[in-house]
């Protein structure tokens, strides 16, 4: 069962050698392994740096978010291209903190993934229902993702480089930063209706869980073979917790 933990660090922290303490302490017990994978995305000024830290190559580096246009006058944006030359493998697209404090539309989200895999990198798309959609019920949140992925991947099927590259992040908004975790039958059964809504060409997207994990729920979620690992932000800038996070990670391989 091959395995991806990925760590969000959002908008921490705060100094590059802050960034490299965290870094070398999860790629110190990081196994080179095809198996498993850690992904760490650091703030985009730090990717560089860390790619050089990282002689082993055995943590991937991504990016946190990347502009839709490859170059021009887009004051304050990073493109596709630019996150690839820096070390990034990975990017994330759609979080819901973009979505809510940048704006994000479906739209605009699309517009990237497509940008994001022209540019050989892989994209980890976020979807997440509200605490409103879910207290409508399951059904209704089952509803709101579908129509997320509908708009997010118009028109994606056809990319080259194609699905492959593609890993949706199912977290539910409410489980974001709460301490509220979703159950992990509630996150296998999204994963699988993610799976069903996405994998209808013969496409193989793998789908994982995020949302207020840490050592002690984890293996709850990453047990199940519906479930490719997790995406973790609060939790994995703590250096001892992802440790920990990353060998319940290398249980499972
Ligand atoms: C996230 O930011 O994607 C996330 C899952 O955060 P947390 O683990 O802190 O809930």
């Amino acid at each position: 069962m091959s395995k991806l933990l990925v760590a969000n660090w959002k908008l921490n922290p705060n100094s590059i050698k802050e960034a490299e303490k965290l870094f070398l302490s999860a790629s110190r017990i990081t196994k080179r392994s095809k198996d498993v994978e850690v992904l760490i995305c650091p703030p985009a000024p730090f990717i560089d740096r860390l790619n050089t830290t990282n002689i082993e190559s055995k943590v991937k580096l991504g990016a946190q978010d990347c502009f839709w246009e490859e170059k021009g006058a887009y004051t304050g944006e990073v493109s596709a291209p630019m996150i690839k030359k820096l070390g990034a493998s990975y990017v994330i697209i759609g979080h819901s903190e973009r979505r809510k404090f940048q704006h994000e539309t479906d739209e605009i989200i699309n517009k990237k993934i497509k940008t994001a895999l022209r540019s050989n990198l892989k994209v980890i798309l976020c979807v997440g229902e509200s605490i409103n959609e879910r207290k409508k019920g399951f059904e209704a949140a089952k509803n709101f993702i579908k129509s997320q992925l509908f708009k997010d991947l118009k028109d994606i099927s056809n990319l080259q480089p194609p699905t492959s590259n593609l890993i949706v992040a199912y977290e539910p908004i409410w489980a974001i930063g709460t301490g509220k975790a979703a159950k992990p039958e509630d996150a296998i059964a999204m994963a699988k209706f993610i799976k069903s809504n996405v994998n209808s060409h013969g496409s193989n997207v793998k789908v994982l869980y995020g949302g207020s994990t840490d050592s002690r729920n984890l293996d709850g979620f990453i047990q199940h073979n519906e479930i490719y690992g997790a995406l973790v932000g609060g939790a994995s800038i703590k250096a001892e917790e992802f440790k920990k996070m990353i060998k319940i990670t290398q249980k499972y391989v």
